[in-house]
C-alpha cells in the first residue's frame, strides 16, 4: 500500500456551491474545482477555504464546468501565486472567463478584492484545454477526462494517484434535450467516487416535469396571466425553448418573449458538437421559423405588452437577481396576473429563493428591504443534475466492480442527509462520507 492520501473537502458538501476538493499526496496538492457560493450576507458570494491550502505546493488545478459554483474561485489561487496548469474543457475557457470577469467586478466593488481582471487575465494564459477521453499527468497524479452531460463542456474527471483511484463527477446528468449524455465508465473498481446530492432523496421523471410545466402555463394562460421563465441564457433557456416547442400544439398562439442571449446561446451551443446534439442545429431552425416567438434584448421592450396578459418570458439570470428577469420581476411583482414559474436550483438569500420560500403572497426579501408582492410563485423542478434513481442505479453499477467510498457533494444538508440514508439500505453507513466544510479525511 502506498502513503495515505488526504483529500480536503473545502467546499460544496452539505451545501450546495463553492465546490472545491484539494487532494493531498507526497507534499504536492491537486484542486478539483474552486467555485463561489451565491450568498448575500455582508458580501454577495462566499469562496471555499482555500488560505487552507499551501499555493506553493499546488502542482495543477482541474476545473469541471464553467458554471459559477465550480470555476469563479479559480483566479484566486493564481493572484496567491499559483502558476501551474489549470485543466479544463474547450467550451468551459471560451464561455467561462465572463463569469470571472463579473466577479472580478464584484469583488471591486464590495472592497474584498479577492482577485482583479488582471488576475482574470493571468488565469486564463495558465488553462490548457481537454478534451473527452484525453489523459493527462502532472506530479504524481493522471487525470482522465469523461462529458458529464450536464451542461456544455461539463466533464466529470477520474484521477489516479498513490495506487488509488479517484471518480468526481461533479454534476452529472442524461436526458437533456441539449447536451449529450454524460459517458463515465462505471465498469472499473473505484476507491472514492464523489457523487451528487443536488435533489436528495426525490426522482424526477423528466417528462412528468415537463408536462406539468405545460400544464402550469397553459392553466394560467387560460386566465389571462402572463409568465415569467428566468433562467441561464446558454443551457436551461435552450433547454426550455425545446419543452416549449414539443408542446407548441398545446401552446396554441400563446406570444412566446425570448431574450436574445438565450437566441444567441444556440450560436454558442453548436460550436462544441463533442457536448452537444445535433438536433440542436434543427431545433434553432423550427425556433426562428415559429412565428409566436419573438426576441427582445431589453425589458423595457416587452413590459407593457407582458402585462396585457397571455405572453411567455424567457430570460435570464436563473435566480432573479440580474439581467432581464429580475427587471421584469421589479417592474411587474405587484401585478396579480404574474406567475413566475421557477425550474432550478435558488440559493439562500436570492430573490427567486425568497419567492419560494413566502409562498403564494405576501413579503418577499430583496436585498435588505421587505417587499410586498402581489405576483404569483410556482415551483417546476426541470431536471439539471442525477436524482435519486440515477444515484442509486450508479452507486450499484459501482459495487459490482469495487467497494467505493461514497462521497455526497453538491446538495444542501438536508438533501445530502435524505440520500445518505437512502444510500445506507445499499452499502455500509462507513462507505459513504458526507464531509462537512472544511474537513479533510484520508484514504
Ligand atoms: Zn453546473
Ligand atoms: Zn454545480
Amino acid at each position: 500500500m502506498g502513503m495515505d492520501i488526504a483529500i480536503r473537502f473545502l467546499g460544496g458538501f452539505r451545501e450546495q456551491g463553492r465546490s472545491c476538493i484539494a487532494i493531498e499526496y507526497r507534499g504536492k496538492v491537486y484542486v478539483l474545482d474552486a467555485g463561489i457560493k451565491k450568498v448575500y450576507a455582508r458580501y454577495y458570494g462566499e469562496p471555499p477555504y482555500l488560505d487552507m491550502i499551501d499555493v506553493d505546493r499546488i502542482e495543477c488545478v482541474v476545473v469541471s464546468h464553467l458554471h459559477e459554483d465550480h470555476l469563479v474561485m479559480v483566479p484566486y489561487l493564481v493572484r496567491k501565486g499559483f502558476s501551474g496548469a489549470i485543466y479544463m474543457s474547450k467550451p468551459t475557457y471560451e464561455l467561462g472567463r465572463k463569469n470571472l470577469v463579473k466577479w472580478a467586478k464584484i469583488f471591486e466593488e464590495d472592497g474584498r478584492k479577492l482577485y482583479s481582471m488582471e488576475d482574470v487575465d493571468r488565469t486564463w494564459k495558465l488553462v490548457k484545454t481537454v478534451g473527452i477521453g484525453n489523459e493527462i499527468c502532472e506530479g504524481d497524479a493522471c487525470f482522465r477526462f469523461y462529458r458529464a452531460g450536464h451542461a456544455v463542456g461539463a466533464l466529470s474527471i477520474e484521477i489516479e494517484i498513490g495506487g488509488r483511484r479517484i471518480l468526481y463527477l461533479a454534476d452529472v446528468d442524461r436526458g437533456s434535450r441539449v447536451v449529450k449524455d454524460l459517458d463515465v465508465p462505471t465498469n472499473k473498481s473505484y476507491d472514492l467516487v464523489v457523487i451528487n446530492a443536488s435533489y436528495g432523496a426525490s426522482t424526477l421523471d423528466r417528462y412528468a416535469q415537463e408536462k406539468l410545466f405545460i400544464d402550469t402555463i397553459c392553466r394560467y394562460l387560460d386566465n389571462g396571466f402572463s409568465i415569467l421563465v428566468p433562467l441561464t441564457a446558454v443551457g436551461r433557456g435552450q433547454e426550455t425553448l425545446s419543452i416549449l416547442w414539443s408542446y407548441r400544439e398545446i401552446l396554441g398562439d400563446a406570444t412566446l418573449f425570448v431574450h436574445r442571449s438565450i437566441m444567441e446561446g444556440f450560436e454558442t451551443l453548436s460550436k462544441y458538437p463533442e457536448f452537444v446534439k445535433e438536433e440542436i442545429a434543427e431545433l434553432k431552425k423550427s425556433i426562428e421559423s415559429w412565428s409566436n416567438v419573438h426576441s427582445f434584448s431589453d425589458a423595457e421592450e416587452i413590459v407593457d405588452d407582458v402585462r396585457r396578459g397571455g405572453k411567455i418570458v424567457l430570460a435570464p439570470d436563473l435566480m432573479l437577481m440580474t439581467g432581464a428577469s429580475r427587471k421584469i420581476f421589479e417592474t411587474l411583482k405587484d401585478w396579480d396576473r404574474l406567475l413566475v414559474i421557477l425550474t432550478g436550483y435558488q440559493a439562500p438569500g436570492t430573490i427567486g429563493r425568497s419567492l419560494l420560500e413566502l409562498g403564494k403572497h405576501g413579503v418577499a426579501r430583496i436585498g435588505q428591504e421587505l417587499v410586498s408582492i402581489r405576483c404569483r410563485v410556482a415551483e417546476v423542478p426541470l431536471k439539471m443534475h442525477f436524482d435519486l434513481s440515477e444515484n442509486v442505479a450508479l452507486v450499484k453499477q459501482l459495487n459490482v466492480w469495487g467497494e467505493p467510498r461514497i462521497v455526497l457533494h453538491h446538495g444542501e444538508e438536508p438533501k445530502t442527509l435524505e440520500l445518505a440514508h437512502y444510500l445506507s439500505k445499499l452499502i455500509t453507513p462507513e462507505r459513504i462520507w458526507i464531509p462537512n466544510v472544511p474537513s479533510t479525511y484520508y484514504l
